[in-house]
């Protein structure tokens, strides 16, 4: 029993390590042809564009924080960001790695009740689509080695952040903590305090009081 057991763990852990980067998919098709010369195409490209859902949470639990979620392999990747995100690229924010949360999730707007587990008022403070917006031609591979590798890069289409951000894991022990960054782009903006300047919801308009005391409102 106690060998069947830890046969299937370390045929768990065989299968959740990191996979090995994979070459690029088309690398032997590109390399064999001058794309100045012929009118094939390249290919690669139209990938580049794939977007997965993204939204980020605040809520008020024994702590305020925002949670960050990033679809990737059919859930939401989950940090909790204490300060919230920043666009001044000067600022890092402290993002703590949090279990995966169902895709879901990203509707949830209202209260948990006191004593479950985050009890207190979320509200759905952005929302949008996110792309990988680093070197490797094929996104989800550029995500997953990210992901696996605490170098994330992504650009982000919400309603109130855009633009080119990166998640950056430190060499810490214990649970896994990042770092979250705006990168330069036209989106970034020095001493900008974008948590103050939006304060309700993306979803309701509805503020944190109005949705702790469950006042309703259409969604938008
Ligand atoms: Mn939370």
């Amino acid at each position: 029993m106690a060998t069947e057991k830890s046969a299937k763990r370390t045929a768990r852990s065989a299968q959740s390590a990191p996979p090995a980067p994979p070459a690029p998919p088309l690398d032997e098709y590109q390399r064999k042809r001058d794309f100045a010369e012929t009118a094939e195409p390249r290919g690669g490209r139209a990938q580049r564009g794939v977007r997965w859902a993204f939204v980020i949470q605040k809520h008020a639990a024994s702590h305020l924080h925002y949670d960050l979620r990033l679809e990737l392999d059919g859930v939401m990747k989950s940090w909790a960001v204490p300060k919230g995100p920043s666009l001044d690229p000067a600022v890092k924010r402290l993002a703590m790695q949090v279990e995966d949360h169902p895709i879901e999730y990203n509707k949830f707007e209202g209260t948990i009740p006191a004593g479950q587990y985050g009890g207190g008022t979320v509200m759905l403070w952005d929302r949008g689509t996110f792309g990988y917006d680093g070197p490797l031609a094929d996104p989800v591979a550029g995500l997953r080695e990210g992901y696996a590798g605490g170098d994330l890069k992504i650009a982000l289409h919400g309603k109130r952040l855009r633009g080119s951000w990166a998640l950056v894991r430190m060499r810490r022990p214990g649970r896994p903590q990042w770092l979250l960054i705006k990168h330069r782009d036209e989106f970034a903006e020095a001493g900008s305090d974008v948590t103050a300047e939006w304060t309700t919801s993306v979803a309701t308009g509805r503020t944190m009081e109005e949705i702790a005391g469950g006042v309703r409102r259409r969604g938008r």
